[in-house]
């Protein structure tokens, strides 16, 4: 599981203060995305064994890069190359408005990782014309058009055309609106040829009600209809994705000569038996043997991980992260992972819902080196993994909070203006410039080392009851369990906060966020449909309804524009707790129709009015609402004998050029699958 980032805050000064930085962290700016890129600090630091590691690891991480194009959907490597032909072939006028809005399209598609954006899954409405891709295309030299074979040009063009310019095919990446087919109507590459009911069926079969530590059932593999029979086509060496899936494994086997220890050793070699048997027990040996590895310093995750792409929540998607410990910062996560007994005895959910005994809670803050697959260029703040059950369970998970990814947004952010435009009065605009950035870091390791890692099931309950609403339900879980304890007086006793009124900036924030800004990031008429998103908003919506009565928190018109006020951030915090334990309840009952009406009620809808008013409001600040990054450039330096002697990393490449170049050096699949 992951946090995400919120919209553009942009009204905290980072801990270290900005000053004598002349880090160029804005790469460019194009449609609503502002890319970014992000410091590597204390790289240089690390032994020379340590950067091999790294080194093989970021060239596993962009090797897996195809297959998450197509995973999203079957038409992505197809469009993007051809795309790509055309960009680098153009011999027009690059001024003119379609070339443009050409060029516009394809970082679009890069950014999105193919056709659908990737957090609405809508699909994406190019502005450049039919006639002009069908001009370019067939312009180009043919053997640069991914046809498929013995297909003309024409033939090709006339077929991609569609996917690329009807909004009505393929209109959905992952379709989650309740009571349609969301196999059938989703646009994901994950099911071919089935319906929900055939999908839901073939795995209900699968499973054993009094299994007690299940394979993550449908995790590594597509489920297609072929002849009449429906079956998985598993993603491993020797089966679908295989030419990716072996490079991959080529650069885990050369970072095996660099390992920091045994325990680091044996997770690589795991993994590396994993993607040649696609055995899901295989995948779980490795998480088991991922979440115990704790004292290595540099880490990653490689593989199909996260299921937020599929509307049943099996299948996962492609990703990877490299990163090393940040020391220094890891004394904080230490520290909350040390009382994680403590947070779990007070928590406010029933008894029957708590862990007796907190497994093995580990968080770290890291240091990101290099974003893959499903993860780049847009990423998350922080990550809790493995995400099977019982291995949480029974072997504890690791959490982590990506702080120089919150740095570079930060320093990216100051004097945007959203700040003015957004915040009610200079009270709430000081609280975040002093304990903002301190408070957000705080929620991403409360989230990720106690949230996700809290409460249990009841005996019996399918971990897949909830469905659809699981993945919302389950960040409303962790962001409750963050914003109920930060308020407590633990969190000052233990440091993690410098006043007792810090957590007040993250309550701020996070409803404002909830109820407006977030807003940004919805198209007009649309509803919300992120898990990210829907969790953010049903905990706001539900505060503000249910604290109605005593005006805990009021939506406040001032000169014709909404602004949120707290007046009770006490009952606020009682609010989180009520809230907290019922969302724990329907978790460990897999109690499906309360956790359907709380999403639908609190967490989907979108009030125009104020949608509207926020748009206006802020597309006059002129800010970009999404936001990615551009990996740094890390370069191996050989001896004579083939043995790393340094890697050296450098922060100079384009958009553009790092994308081109991805698709160049790490093209490891074919155009259909
Ligand atoms: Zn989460």
């Amino acid at each position: 599981m992951m946090v995400a980032a919120g919209v553009f805050t942009a009204c905290s000064t980072t801990q270290k203060e900005q000053k004598n930085d002349d880090f160029n962290y804005v790469v460019e700016n194009f449609a609503d995305v502002q890319m970014l890129r992000y410091k590597v600090p204390g790289f240089e630091n690390l032994s020379t064994s340590q950067k091999a590691l790294i080194y093989h690891l970021t060239e596993a991480a962009a090797a897996g890069r195809d297959i998450l194009y197509d995973q999203n959907c079957k038409w992505n490597l197809p469009v993007r190359r051809t795309l790509e032909a055309v960009y680098e072939n153009y011999k027009g006028d690059k001024n003119s408005q379609e070339y443009k809005n050409f060029e516009e399209y394809l970082k679009l598609v890069w950014f999105n990782n193919g056709i659908h954006h990737y957090n609405s899954t809508d699909k994406l409405q190019p502005k450049f014309s039919e006639a002009f891709f069908a001009e370019q295309v067939s312009a180009l030299d043919p053997a640069a058009v991914p046809a498929k074979a013995g297909q003309s040009v024409t033939e090709f063009i006339a077929e991609i055309s569609p996917v690329i310019f009807n909004p009505s095919v393929l209109p959905v990446r992952a379709n989650q609106k309740d009571g349609e087919d969301l196999v059938a109507t989703s646009a994901n590459n994950y099911y071919e040829g089935v319906t929900q009911a055939e999908a839901e069926a073939f795995y209900n079969k699968m499973k054993d009600p009094k299994d007690n530590t299940p394979v993550s059932y449908g995790l590594n593999s597509k489920l297609a209809k072929v002849d009449g029979q429906i079956v998985e086509q598993v993603w491993k060496v020797g089966g679908l994705y295989s030419p990716a899936i072996e490079k991959v494994v080529a650069h885990l086997d050369s970072a095996l000569a660099y390992t920091e220890n045994p325990q680091q050793k044996a997770v690589i070699e795991t993994l590396i038996k994993y993607y040649n048997t696609g055995d899901l027990k295989d995948f779980d040996e490795y998480a088991i043997l991922w979440v115990k590895d704790l004292d290595s310093k540099v880490d990653f995750v490689n593989g199909f991980t996260e299921n937020y792409g599929d509307p049943l929540g099996m299948k996962a998607s492609w990703e990877s992260v490299v990163n090393f410990k940040n020391e220094e910062a890891t004394k904080r996560t230490e520290l909350i992972s040390a009382n994680a007994q403590w947070f779990e005895n007070h928590s406010p959910v029933d008894n029957r819902f708590k862990k007796e005994e907190v497994k093995g809670v580990s968080a770290k803050v890291i240091t990101l080196a290099m974003l893959g697959g499903d993860t780049y260029p847009t990423t998350p703040i922080g990550i809790n993994l493995p995400n099977s059950n019982w291995i949480r369970r029974d072997h504890g998970s690791k959490s982590v909070t990506i702080e120089n990814i919150t740095e570079a947004y930060d320093a990216a952010s100051q004097g945007s203006g959203f700040g003015e435009e957004f915040i009610w009065s200079d009270k709430e605009r000081d609280l975040i410039k002093n304990y903002g950035f301190i408070a957000d870091n705080l929620h991403t390791d409360l989230h990720e080392c106690l949230g996700h890692g809290s409460g249990k099931l009841l005996p019996g309950t399918d971990p897949d009851a909830l469905k659809a609403y699981g993945s919302p339900l389950e960040e409303m879980r962790a962001d409750l369990y963050a914003l109920y304890f930060m308020a407590d007086p633990k969190t000052t006793e233990l440091g993690l906060l410098p006043t007792a009124d810090a957590y007040q900036a993250e309550y701020y924030k996070y409803l404002m966020n909830g109820l407006m800004t977030q807003l940004t990031r919805i198209q007009p008429g649309k509803t919300i449909e992120q898990a990210h998103m829907r969790c953010r908003a049903a905990i706001s919506q539900w505060v503000l309804e249910k604290g109605k009565e005593d005006q805990v928190v009021e939506l406040v018109q001032r000169d014709g524009k909404t602004f949120v006020v707290v007046n009770d951030y006490e009952k606020m915090r009682g609010l989180i707790g009520q809230l907290l334990a019922e969302i724990q309840r329907i978790k460990s009952e897999g109690d499906y129709e309360a956790g359907k009406n709380m999403i639908e009620n609190y967490g989907v809808k979108v009030n125009p009015e104020l949608h509207k008013e926020i748009l206006d409001r802020y597309a006059k600040l002129n800010l970009a609402p999404w936001r990615g990054f551009v990996n740094p450039t890390y370069t191996a330096i050989y001896d004579a004998n083939g043995n790393i002697t340094d890697v050296t990393v450098s922060f100079n490449e384009g958009y553009a050029e790092q994308m081109l170049r991805y698709s160049k050096e790490y093209n490891s699949l074919p155009s259909y699958n």
